[in-house]
């Protein structure tokens, strides 16, 4: 399979603000704590975690929209740099969490979905129209739609919208943020649905961050599951329901909905907080809400290693199994 895009040890801090008379910042905030993650070409692979875990900070940096304290990014086979920035953007799109503010309000719709093609191409006014047609088309919005301002959509409709925008440039990779999560339930799986259906037409790929695992479960081939700034488990979606490792993703397993509410649950549900990324705990980060820690869970950072074939998790109760560290 061909890697299209790959992160290699990503690390993100953010300085805190210093006080009045202090030289240095009092620490930093661990957002993103060192990522490897390969994406395949065709490949949709979700990012599930809690808020506040980093992944939508670790999106941002892929995006290249703020730079990494640490690592890099590869993007066929190429190192990105200031040098292939635009280019990157052209081949690279981002689709927002909220359909509400991500589309300017001024703006009619044809000036939205253009708008990606005035920054990256030179096409004069009819060429533009022809490209954006079809794309209009393909995501259920009639032409009428494209003199019509963003305010007269819905929830729904405008986040279509926001998918034509970023199809403009015929990119072969979709960043989606939380894509459906300030959408009404009934309106999610269709738009799913488009983002499953465009996987197999157009051949593209996607990073799809989110938090609610059913969503990505829906859309993923495979699923790397992230806490407090880490990759804790990574696997094929099927394997990691079938074969669930970690307890932290096992938590969020038992955080989907049941269709039998009485029927038995196979972990408890979360307990606590996750602990500060200021300041997170030695060891694993989780050993403060993990049923399972023992005392190595305290001192002993567990990398994350391929158990099975595929399926790497980052839990010193498989310590000793499987081969390679990822
Ligand atoms: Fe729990 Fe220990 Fe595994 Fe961390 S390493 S998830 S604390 S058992």
């Amino acid at each position: 399979m061909e890697v299209l895009l790959e992160t290699k040890d990503i690390k993100k801090y953010f300085p805190l603000r210093k006080k009045l008379f202090q030289k240095e910042p009092p620490g930093v905030v661990k957002a993103v704590d060192g990522i490897s993650l390969r994406l395949y070409k065709g490949e949709a692979l979700g990012l599930i975690g809690e808020s506040g875990c980093g992944k939508s900070t670790f999106s941002r940096v892929v995006m290249q929209l703020i730079p990494p304290t640490q690592g890099e990014i590869w993007f066929r086979g190429e190192r990105m740099t200031k040098k292939n920035l635009m280019e990157f953007r052209q081949r690279v799109q981002m689709v927002f969490q909220d359909p509400y503010s991500s589309l300017d309000p001024r703006m009619r719709v044809r000036e939205i979905i253009e708008e990606p093609l005035r920054v990256h191409t030179k096409m004069n006014a009819g060429e533009k129209l022809a490209v954006v047609r079809p794309i209009l088309e393909r995501i259920g919005l009639p032409e009428e739609a494209l003199e019509k301002y963003p305010h007269e959509f819905s929830g729904g409709q405008r986040q279509r919208i926001g998918i034509a925008r970023a199809l403009a440039t015929q990119p072969e990779l979709l960043i989606c943020d939380e894509p459906v999560s300030a959408l009404d339930v009934s309106i999610q799986s269709s738009i799913l649905n488009l983002f499953k259906g465009m996987q197999k037409e157009l051949g593209l790929s996607y990073l799809f961050i989110s938090h609610d695992m059913s969503v990505v479960k829906h859309v993923s081939d495979r699923i790397a599951v992230m806490y407090l700034g880490r990759v804790v488990e990574l696997a094929e979606t099927k394997e990691l329901f079938a074969n669930t490792l970690h307890p932290y993703s096992q938590a969020l397993m038992n955080a989907i909905p049941a269709p039998d509410p009485a029927a038995p649950r196979k972990a408890a549900a979360l307990a606590g907080e996750p602990p500060s990324p200021i300041d997170p705990p030695p060891g694993c980060v989780f050993h403060g809400r993990c049923p399972h820690a023992a005392e190595r869970c305290s001192r002993e950072v567990p990398s994350l290693r391929e158990i099975t074939p595929g399926h790497f998790a980052a839990c010193h109760l498989h310590a000793g199994k499987g081969g390679e560290d990822l």
